[in-house]
């Protein structure tokens, strides 16, 4: 899977002090860098997480399956744009050639199983209905019934500072589904660059499979 930063609030967290400080009328304290980072690790441990509103951040991830991206867009503060099976057509027609081909995931379970032959044979069986019903006329909106949620889809996302912190916070963490998990800490170790302190509470383990959260690192 593939995570690329496609778009951030251009000094996201000097905007999140700022607009912090209007509250207070506090910009006599005004003193960045260091100012910032104690602000916004103060407001984020007092629960005052309005204040992450104000910047977001749209990533476009290629090579997820759907079963992925149904996750993902579950979180209703995630606003999706995603590859439309209806308009992306994976085989020829009668009218128009494909638009990209088809593709799908194989989870490394499957794979360590011994079963990965089985599971391509089970894929390739559903997209040759899926070509056959649109030599018969079928339009892909419909065609599409037949095709396995392995099937990967393009999608760009964008979502504010306190959201981001909300789907690391249960999408990192070991119990979530390991292909989500995957994008997530992709996407963490991104807003970690771009905004340190905002994200500074977030802890990658050494392996990088997932991520915890210390309270500690908001302290002064
Ligand atoms: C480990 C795991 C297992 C899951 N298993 C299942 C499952 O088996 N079946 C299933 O259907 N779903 C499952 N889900 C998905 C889950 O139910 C949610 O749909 C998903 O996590 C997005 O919702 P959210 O509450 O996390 O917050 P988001 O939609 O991302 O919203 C962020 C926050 O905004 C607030 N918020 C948003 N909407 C409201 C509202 N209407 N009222 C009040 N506050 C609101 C809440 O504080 C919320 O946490 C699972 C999720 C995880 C992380």
């Amino acid at each position: 899977m593939k995570v690329e930063l496609v778009s951030i609030t251009p000094n996201a967290e000097d905007l999140i002090e700022r607009a912090c400080r209007t509250c207070y009328l506090s910009f006599d304290r005004y003193d960045p860098p260091k100012s910032t980072a104690e602000l916004i690790r103060k407001v984020i441990r007092k629960g005052h997480h309005s204040v992450l509103e104000h910047a977001s951040a749209t990533f476009r991830i290629k090579g997820g399956s759907r079963v992925f991206t149904h996750e993902l867009v579950r979180h209703r503060f995630v606003s999706p744009s995603q590859e439309s099976q209806r308009y992306v057509c994976y085989a020829d027609k009668p009218d128009r050639k494909k638009t990209k081909d088809f593709e799908y995931q194989i989870p490394e379970t499957v794979k360590k199983s011994g079963s990965e032959q089985v599971f391509q044979d089970g894929a390739e069986a559903a997209y040759n209905l899926y070509e056959e019903l649109l030599s018969k006329g079928v339009p892909p909106e419909d065609a599409r019934y037949i095709l396995p949620n392995a099937t990967t889809s393009e999608i760009v996302i964008t979502a504010n500072f306190r959201e981001f912190r909300h789907l690391f916070a249960v999408r990192c963490q070991p119990r979530a589904h390991w292909e989500i998990r995957e994008v997530c800490l992709q996407m963490l170790t991104i807003m970690k660059r771009e905004a340190p302190t905002v994200f500074c509470d977030f802890i990658l383990d050494e392996d990088n499979v997932c991520a915890s959260i210390d309270p500690g690192k908001l302290q002064a």
